[in-house]
């Protein structure tokens, strides 16, 4: 077939390409049209007397409404976490605290479909995901985690680990259970006491889970969940009888909180912001890897730490990896984050889409060439089309800054050096990605690229016995497999 004709009946199956739709069902969720906070094994209407609305970023519809806990709550939630610290989790035989864990695992998983229809209503992100991707893998935190419990001393062998004590936890909007389950599980499996505070705009998972915890019979106090904006988790970590802060978000909060914490005993774990180099070199499949660029920045609407936000391709490459992309984005499917066959979901914010427009002005000013799907975008709701930039600088404010959207800064290199070189230039250094057929080559880089987390011919895997976190300004301290045990234990 002649090249063009070849092309044309490409673009003719990606216009006709349409699926029914696919909407999964809403009926499985129950929300309710308040909610207070969860402090010791109950659910307490808040000290402030204040409630938000949290809403669907698909529809701009409330969903309800929830409690906004002030100083005087965090303390009453704090006060409840060290009371079950002293008197009851502590003094629990390892055996029986993994009981406990085990029991949360499992019914996450026999609830996980309500789980994934709420977090998909809260956050705006594809059903697809929530259901194969976040929820399985908040589930398997808790069941690996639970298996360490009774096992600390094989894990550090030789030596006495002891638990922290109250750990303050803080957690961002884009993973919402997820991250709660990062965060809860290695901390109650090292025999610690919780105080969590979920984002503000989704807030729903969190509190489902609360009520799980609750009919688990986990001892009151030993996980307290309370809501709020950047106050609240101020207020957690500025509390006097937190041993422990464990914090995930933006690089920008995450030093306020170091900050805050200088000079005081509080140990703390950062996750922060990122710009991970997505690399392509020549002898890479190419159709795997325009398959991981798509992953890597589309996924979750470029909602990811750890996205392949900037990409290098190397020159001799370069032509097919664009048009293969190009193709590719004509086929994402924008639009209603509960039908099965979206691609890319709603925006988790209006702030959010805001920022997001903000950097595609930048690039647009700074005199980059745009390319952005042709799709349609939903009238309601916040959404954003797959975009990208070529012809970019590494001094690019699109190519430095975090954006987390669906927004990719492109560059070409040709050497192994040279692209080592580029993709360490960055404040940032959480994760990358390295697509070869060479597995020299991806030792080689593997050991220079400055980044915690590297995949080789894949991307965004996820595993709750690998650790996970960054260096320079991505954070310090690992959360995932044992490295996470260490993160809530004095180990001497
Ligand atoms: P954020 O503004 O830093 O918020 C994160 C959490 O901190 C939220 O619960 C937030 O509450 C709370 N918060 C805000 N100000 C605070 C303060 N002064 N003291 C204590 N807590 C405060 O981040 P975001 O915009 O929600 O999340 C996106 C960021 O998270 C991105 O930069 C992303 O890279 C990063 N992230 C990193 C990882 C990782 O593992 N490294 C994973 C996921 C996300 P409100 O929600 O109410 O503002
Ligand atoms: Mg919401």
């Amino acid at each position: 077939m002649a090249k063009s004709t070849k092309n044309n009946t490409l673009k003719l199956k990606f216009d006709t390409l349409k699926y029914a739709p696919a909407p999964e069902s809403k009926s499985s969720a129950k929300i309710n049209a308040q909610y207070d906070l969860f402090i010791n094994g109950k659910f307490e209407k808040p000290l402030s007397k204040k409630y938000f609305d949290t809403i669907n970023p698909a529809t701009e519809e409330k969903l309800s409404s929830v409690a906004e806990a002030n100083t005087a709550d965090v303390d009453k939630a704090v006060k409840a976490a060290r009371n079950a610290y002293n008197n009851v989790w502590s003094k629990m035989p390892a055996k029986e605290r993994g009981k406990y864990i085990f029991r949360i695992a499992r019914m996450i998983q026999e609830r996980a479909r309500e789980f994934s229809v709420i977090e998909t209503l809260d956050g705006g992100k594809p059903i697809r995901e929530s259901r194969d991707i976040d929820i399985p893998l908040a589930a398997n935190h808790f069941f690996y985690y639970a298996g360490w419990a009774d096992k600390l001393a094989y894990a550090f062998p030789n030596r006495q680990p002891k638990s922290l004590g109250v750990a303050g936890q803080i957690i961002p909007w884009n993973f919402p259970l997820l991250m709660a389950a990062w965060k809860i599980a290695p901390a109650l499996a090292t025999g610690n006491t919780v105080v969590l505070k979920p984002a503000e705009t989704t807030p729903l998972t969190a509190l489902k889970l609360a009520e799980i915890i609750q009919e688990s019979d986990l001892p009151p106090g030993v996980v307290n969940i309370i809501t709020g904006a950047g106050a609240t988790g101020a207020a957690i970590v500025n509390h006097s009888d937190i041993n422990k802060i464990a914090f995930t978000g933006s690089t920008e909060v995450g030093k306020i909180i170091q900050r805050a914490v200088a000079g005081t005993n509080k140990k703390i774990t950062l996750e922060l912001g990122g710009k991970a180099a997505n690399i392509i070199f020549e002898d890479a499949a190419i159709d795997a890897a325009v398959e991981g660029i798509i992953n890597g920045i589309y996924f979750n609407q470029g909602h990811v730490c750890c996205a392949g936000s900037r990409l290098f391709v190397q020159e001799s490459v370069y032509k097919i990896v664009m048009q293969k992309l190009k193709d590719r984005i004509a086929t994402l499917i924008v639009g209603d984050p509960m039908d099965k066959n979206t691609d890319v979901g709603a925006i988790n914010s209006k702030q959010q889409l805001e920022t997001i427009h903000k950097y595609i002005n930048i690039g647009k000013k700074e005199g980059l060439d745009i390319f952005e799907s042709s799709c349609v975008l939903p009238e309601k709701g916040f959404f954003c089309k797959p975009t990208l930039f070529t012809n970019v600088a590494q001094s690019s404010r699109i190519a430095q800054e975090e954006i987390f959207g669906p927004v990719l800064a492109i560059q070409t290199f040709r050497t192994d050096d040279e692209v080592i070189e580029k993709a360490n230039n960055t404040a940032y250094g959480l994760s990358a990605g390295v697509w070869t057929d060479k597995g020299s080559k991806v030792f080689n880089l593997t050991s220079k690229l400055r980044a915690g987390v590297i995949w080789a011919n894949t991307y965004n895997k996820f595993d709750p016995t690998s650790p996970f976190g960054g260096y320079k300004e991505s954070g310090f301290g690992r959360e995932g497999g044992l490295h996470g045990l260490s993160a809530y234990l004095n180990v001497q």
